[in-house]
């Protein structure tokens, strides 16, 4: 079965993220059919996954579904679908399912998502933050800890609880320190990490605080690890080093410089990079660390869909290491002028030998300019190379703390959380999502409540020993 097509060119975008988008709006009124195809219903402001990962804000302000986006762009359709393979030749995709859409243009915008660099056991205990299943899973995991704790440590304490029988298999289960308040450890001091530990130790400090009775939550340990010598490792040296004061005023521990060996069920084995290996070539125990805790977030690492692997080579291209497909100056592959690559997915460099970005303005821009290019294909027109416009880099690590750089701009502190704020709220989709999510914030840093603090599933039924 084929997805039929009009007799207008048919541009194929892949992908609903922020490159996607970009192209699918930049044809708008350029005399093309664009078929925008997503395995996902919505288009996800990533920037603020963390703050649905620690309850900040509720899924649906950070998200908008795809039809809704694009229902008033006549020329433009919504498929809910994976697209499973591109044959360049031929111009055809096929779907899951096995359905094949026609085109003329193809433009993968299919971003990363997160590696585990070959230890994927790990992700079952240390997921990562790229869709919203996944926040809500770090959510739901960060909220059960504090709960755990708050009943290990009542069942602990003598005649509080009676101890666990057969139809109470958690109680059994308890050992000491599950009656602390919880650890928490962040693998990648990258933005998102540096992020997600700042959100981490302000709930447990700010939230939490007065909601329990048998824990203290504000002795809660939040943990970043990172393999490389400072956080934000691609920022100016004095904004690496604002941002790891601030992280440590906040209270979070940074290990720099320290490598994960494994990761289990019940924690995270580190290492310091460049410690001495024994005569069993076992890195020396006095530099290895094993740090007990149920919670671990993954911030360390990206890598593409194979489906951009297979079409790149399907054109006789390159993909590095991480699997981005190496483009050309208009973003198209090598002898395919008709297929595109953007944003996470492609490597770039630019006028200077720099890499572009994996940022959300970068995708953007990458998705303008491929319209623009399909726009001058069609009016004889020759295409112009793609140029990345830095405006600015900015990371928050709190209430009122962040890091912003500029231009020749480098900024900490209050400053840069408001210059952040201001942002966020502008390049979110939809006026409904800017004035929720500013309430939401306006209350939180009043009153440092956060509103997506309930835990459910189907049944109705939400038991402590699932932590
Ligand atoms: C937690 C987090 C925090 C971030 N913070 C920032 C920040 O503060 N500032 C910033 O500038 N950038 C940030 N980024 C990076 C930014 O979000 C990305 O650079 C940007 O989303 C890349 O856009 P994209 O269009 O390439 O991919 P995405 O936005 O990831 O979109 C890819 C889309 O493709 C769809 N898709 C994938 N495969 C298929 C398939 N086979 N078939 C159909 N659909 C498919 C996905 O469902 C998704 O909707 C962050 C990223 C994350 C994960």
């Amino acid at each position: 079965m084929q997805v039929g097509s009009t007799s207008r060119p048919r541009v194929l975008v892949i992908g609903g993220g922020f490159g996607g988008l970009a192209v699918a709006r930049g044809l708008a009124r350029a005399p093309v059919e664009v078929l925008l195809v997503d395995r996902s219903n919505h288009h996800l402001f990533q920037p603020l996954l963390y703050q649905v990962a620690t309850a900040g804000l509720s899924p649906a302000d950070i998200a908008r579904p795809l039809r809704e986006v694009l229902r008033r762009q006549k020329n433009a359709t919504v498929l809910m679908a994976e697209v499973t393979a591109v044959d360049a030749e031929a111009r055809l995709a096929t779907l899951d399912g096995g359905q094949q859409v026609p085109f003329d243009y193809c433009v993968l915008a299919v971003g990363a998502r997160h590696s585990y660099f070959g230890n994927d056991g790990w992700e079952r205990h240390a997921p990562g933050l790229k869709t919203l299943g996944d926040a809500l899973d770090v959510r739901s995991r960060t909220l059960r800890s504090f709960e755990r704790a708050e009943r290990a440590a009542a069942s602990l304490r003598a005649g509080e609880l009676e101890p666990g029988g057969a139809e109470d298999p958690a109680d059994r289960t308890y050992r000491p320190h599950d009656a602390e308040p919880p650890t928490f450890v962040v693998v990648g001091a990258g933005p998102t990490g540096v992020e997600m530990a700042g959100a981490l130790i302000e709930i447990a400090q700010r939230t939490m605080r007065r909601n329990f009775r048998r824990i203290a939550p504000q002795r809660t340990r939040v943990v970043l690890v990172e393999a490389l010598d400072s956080v934000l490792s691609n920022y100016p040296e004095e904004l690496r080093e604002s941002a790891r004061r601030q992280l440590e005023g906040l209270g979070v521990e940074v290990l720099l410089s320290t490598r994960v060996t494994a990761i289990d069920e019940d924690g995270v084995t580190v290492e310091r990079v460049g410690a001495g290996a024994d005569a069993s070539g076992e890195a020396g125990s006095k530099d290895s660390e094993r740090l007990v805790t149920r919670n671990v977030v993954w911030a360390a690492g990206n890598e593409v869909p194979p489906l951009v692997r297979e079409t790149v080579h399907r054109v006789g291209g390159e993909v590095d290491r991480a699997g981005r497909a190496r483009v050309e100056s208009d973003l198209s592959l090598p002898g395919a002028p008709h297929l595109f690559v953007i944003g996470d997915a492609a490597r770039l460099e630019d006028e200077e030998g720099e890499l572009v970005p994996g940022v959300a303005p970068a995708a953007m821009q990458a998705g303008q300019s491929v319209a623009d290019s399909i726009r001058a294909d069609l009016a004889g027109r020759q295409r112009k190379p793609f140029r990345y416009w830095n405006r600015g880099t900015m990371a928050t690590i709190g209430r009122a703390r962040a890091v912003a750089w500029i231009g020749r701009l480098r900024f900490g502190g209050l400053l840069a959380w408001l210059a952040w704020s201001l942002i966020h709220i502008f390049f979110l989709i939809g006026y409904r999502n800017r004035v929720v999510v500013m309430l939401e914030w306006f209350v939180l840093y009043l009153t440092g409540q956060r509103a997506g603090r309930l835990l459910y599933d189907r049944s109705g039924v939400v038991g402590g020993s699932k932590a």
